[in-house]
């Protein structure tokens, strides 16, 4: 007997009234919508998430949108990929349902002011090296949450300071969505999965283990007695590996993202570096 295989169509809006009719009638019928936002250029960290929200909510809708907003350098903003074709067949293949893919005009009218107090959050570690960058993070998803109106939106720890922002902004602006956090994807080496990991040279991609080796070097020596010890560790073998420039590593409180402290009950390391031409951010948590 021949087996079908029943291949559900994504459905592809570029328009918010389009979507937000469909969506409409997808909330009428008493289902519930699990949102992915992302600037495409998708790997398998963007599919975790996307799987993690087929299995907590009935309809999955994935945006793909590079916010200009969040980029503080516009050389970054020009060469950031755009795969559309390859994202697609991709999201398909994952069984995603929505694929929200708007054009820049469609979520910018034109020039407008976007400001949201959280403190300093929003100025310490990435906030140091990319200012306004989490300002833009805000504006964007706060614009597509408004559009989308999920019941639960999917962010990866790989962005662990972005997601505490998120979470702030939510919170203060009291949002009805439930923010789930999942874990990062890793390639079979420890390199976190990036979409900026296709900027890297066949020199550059050995250099750029050294984050990870890092970072879980300084999970297993990590003392609570003395966390300036790992740290300086973990900075002594960034910086001593060719072509690569570090920016910062902290083993951070993960409420506040001050040094971590003996009170502290979640901790976490964080780490940006450029390695060759391509800035790169990773994370594990250490309690
Ligand atoms: P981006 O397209 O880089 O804006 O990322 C979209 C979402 O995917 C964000 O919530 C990221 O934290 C998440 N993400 C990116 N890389 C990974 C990864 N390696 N593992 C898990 N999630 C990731």
């Amino acid at each position: 007997m021949p087996t079908f295989v029943i291949a559900l169509q994504l459905k592809i809006f570029t328009t918010k009234n389009e979507l937000q009719q469909y969506l409409s009638e997808v909330r009428a019928s008493g289902k519930t919508t699990g949102f992915v936002p992302t600037m495409g250029a998708l790997h398998q960290g963007h599919l975790s998430l996307l799987a993690q929200a087929r299995q907590q909510t009935d309809v999955t809708v994935c945006s793909i949108f590079v916010n200009p907003t969040q980029f503080n350098d516009p050389k970054d903003l020009d060469k950031y990929p755009r795969p559309i074709a390859a994202d697609t067949e991709k999201l398909q293949q994952a069984g995603c349902d929505i694929l929200f893919n708007p054009p820049v005009t469609e979520i910018y009218a034109g020039d407008e002011h976007w400001h949201l107090d959280i403190g300093e959050l929003e100025h310490l570690l990435e906030g140091e090296f990319r200012p306004g960058h989490y300002q833009g993070v805000m504006q964007v998803v706060h614009k597509l949450f408004d559009i989308v109106k999920p019941d639960a939106a999917f962010f990866g720890q790989k962005d662990y300071q972005q997601f505490m922002v998120i979470s702030r902004m939510v919170s203060q602006l009291q949002m009805p969505v439930k923010l789930v956090m999942c874990p990062i994807e890793r390639e079979p080496d420890g390199l976190a999965m990036s979409s900026r990991n296709i900027h890297l040279t066949i020199d550059d991609r050995r250099h750029a283990l050294i984050l990870s080796k890092a970072l879980y070097q300084a999970q297993a020596s990590f003392d609570p007695a003395h966390p300036e010890a790992a740290k300086q560790q973990a900075e002594q073998m960034i910086t001593s590996e060719p072509g690569t420039q570090l920016e910062y590593f902290a083993i951070a409180d993960g409420d506040t993202l001050h040094p971590a402290n003996p009170k502290s009950t979640k901790i976490v390391a964080l780490v940006a570096a450029k390695v060759g031409a391509t800035r790169l951010i990773d994370n594990v948590i250490i309690k």
